[in-house]
């Protein structure tokens, strides 16, 4: 396994799509070790989740992992999870404004507007199916991977540019007031 390097936004790469995977290439020997240098890279930069386009590799998976994270202490756990070839469908129009950072934008954050409930249909890495609903916080880190697959970034729906701030300012300024509605959140989803 090894740590990879995280492309940052001006990357062209972060702006191109990615390209669905075949069962085949999924389940090959190159792809399972990409896999594993994937999370490695996550849980190094203690991300919540990471794309494979944002370490070079334009291909469509993503893996997400929350487990009391220091870059979002309010965030619930999100067990590991690798998903190959997603599907987002919104089952609520009600949306939340998230408060979102990411590996590929250093040291900003800002409120994004999220669904509160969505679906995601994938295959795990061994290529089985997954269909599952989730809500809340964890429905937002959802939505912010597959962005990065369809070769979008949070800024680029960042409504009130006012909330743009730097991570200092952030928990200066805003991490009071944001937590108090994250934990509303939790408190109506579970997640
Ligand atoms: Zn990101």
């Amino acid at each position: 396994m090894a740590l990879r390097k995280i492309a940052t936004i001006g990357n062209p790469i972060l702006r191109q799509p990615t390209r669905v995977l075949t069962k085949e290439e999924l389940l090959s020997p190159k792809t399972q070790s990409f896999i594993d240098d994937l999370v490695e890279t996550m849980l190094d930069a203690n991300g919540a989740g990471i794309a494979a386009n944002q370490v070079y590799e334009p291909v469509r998976l993503c893996a997400l992992h929350v487990k009391d994270n220091p870059r979002y202490p309010y965030k619930p756990n999100i067990p590991l999870t690798i998903l190959v070839n997603p599907t987002i469908e919104l089952v609520s129009s009600e949306t939340f404004l998230n408060y979102e950072g990411c590996l590929s934008v250093p040291n900003l954050r800002g409120e994004v507007p999220r669904s509160v409930k969505i679906r995601v249909k994938a295959w795990d890495r061994t290529g089985a199916e997954v269909d599952f609903e989730t809500a809340g916080l964890t429905a937002g880190t959802y939505q912010h991977e597959v962005d990065h697959l369809d070769g979008k970034l949070f800024v680029d729906r960042v409504v009130d540019t006012r909330s743009l701030c730097t991570w200092q300012d952030f928990e200066r300024y805003r991490m009071v007031e944001f937590t108090e509605r994250a934990k509303a959140l939790v408190a109506r989803f579970g997640s």
